[in-house]
């Protein structure tokens, strides 16, 4: 058996600084130009055949076995986020008001380590290794679709044809040690809005001569809450967030419009359909009560991230071979974040699953996009082991 634990081990230094580096020189989605550059060095580096730009600024690298078999597509983004750092570390972004707050930095750094192992063994390996470095995870950034659907778009999933995928998330919820692989739905679907109300702009202390569209956009707000309490089954999940209201520039002037953003989440199909139309219907019907004109926009992010029984199940098998210590987490962790990997699930066969990685003794518990996230680094090795040696298994079935 590979004992690929013990590789990533004894890499761990290589990693580590890859990760500090990335982490001081992070970039927004689709501008990942330097990291991108890095990653096609260090694959080049190993002899690995690399393409350039795929969905604008990704990477993939093919590592080939020497015997025929499936093509196995391990994904990784690369993308950092527009906050600016307040955690104080000695690698801390030098790229005012951009941070890795979600992991990427070592997400990268695993997927490089993971290409040093598996390419050292594709004398044994029976099938083809695809290394997705993908752009943009964390949102659409000005283009028309996200990271993950660009590279679908470029064909990542041909040439050779991908037959599963297999993707990871380090997990600051959860301390270092916890492993989750999991059947059946992990990460929410969402969708994005933005309501434009127009009422009629005037004097403040003359109401009634106006349509104030800040009322409006209050009751708005109180009402979407109540689709969650009162019209999605107790049992099921959704959540409706609004995250950003723009209205007014003065204390005494009633504005003429306010804008609402926000985001909607779902896993159950039925439960968004039923959130999709009662939240239209509030913000129509509410608008034209108040005397506003309403401009909706609703637009899907993401599908909900749904892993493949039987990929799930030899990943599952992997890490408890792997890490006999610990008790692997089967029970589906889901959370009502996003994930764009459930747009390549949607297509092929895949599981994504997630590795601890905080520790409360050293404060390195903040929450993913937290000005002060961080995770501890000994989380890279348990990821980096657990992803080649998944890989390795699920070429064998
Ligand atoms: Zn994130
Ligand atoms: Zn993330």
């Amino acid at each position: 058996m590979n004992d690929f634990l013990k590789q990533a081990e004894e890499l761990f230094p290589y990693t580590q600084s890859l990760r500090r580096d990335f982490h001081m020189h992070p970039e927004l989605g689709f501008r990942e130009v330097r990291t991108g550059g890095i990653v096609a060095r260090e694959l080049e580096a190993l002899g690995i055949e690399v393409t350039k730009g795929v969905g604008k600024t990704g990477v993939v690298g093919l590592i080939e076995g020497a015997k025929p078999g499936p093509t196995l597509l391990l994904r990784f983004d690369m993308d950092a986020l527009p906050i600016t750092e307040d955690t104080g570390a000695e690698y801390t972004s030098l790229n005012n008001g951009v941070m890795h707050a979600c992991g990427h930095d070592g997400h990268t750094a695993i997927g490089l380590t993971v290409a040093r192992m598996l390419h050292s063994q594709r004398d044994e390996l029976a099938g083809n290794i695809k290394l997705c470095f993908q752009p943009s995870e964390e949102g659409l950034n000005g283009e028309e679709m996200g990271g993950n659907l660009m590279m679908m778009r470029d064909g990542v999933l041909d040439g050779p044809k991908v037959d599963k995928t297999l993707s990871l998330h380090l997990w600051n919820d959860k301390p270092l040690g916890w492993i989750n692989v999991a059947k059946g739905p992990v990460m929410a679907g969402a969708e994005l809005f933005i309501i434009k109300l127009t009422g009629k702009g005037g004097h403040g202390a003359a109401p009634e001569t106006t349509i104030d569209p800040i009322v409006a956009a209050a009751q708005i707000i109180t009402a979407l809450q109540t689709i969650a309490s009162r019209n999605v089954a107790p049992l099921k999940s959704s959540v409706i967030s609004v995250t950003s209201i723009h209205s007014g520039t003065t204390f005494n002037v009633i504005p003429q419009t306010a804008e609402l953003t926000g985001t909607i989440r779902t896993f159950d199909p039925a439960v968004r359909k039923v959130v999709l139309e009662r939240f239209e219907q509030i913000v129509r019907g509410i608008a034209e009560t108040m005397g506003c004109r309403v401009e909706l926009e609703i637009k899907r992010v993401t599908p909900p991230v749904i892993n493949n029984d039987e990929v799930s199940e030899s990943v599952l098998k992997t890490a408890r071979s792997l890490f006999p210590q610990i008790e692997v987490e089967t029970e589906p962790y889901i959370t009502m974040g996003a994930e764009d990997m459930g747009f390549m699930q949607e297509k092929v066969d895949g599981c994504y699953f997630m590795v601890g990685s905080a520790n409360d003794e050293k404060n390195l518990n903040y929450n993913h996009h937290h000005p002060k996230f961080d995770f501890d680094e000994q989380a890279l090795i348990s990821g980096a082991a657990l992803m080649a040696s998944a890989a390795v298994d699920l070429l064998k079935t």
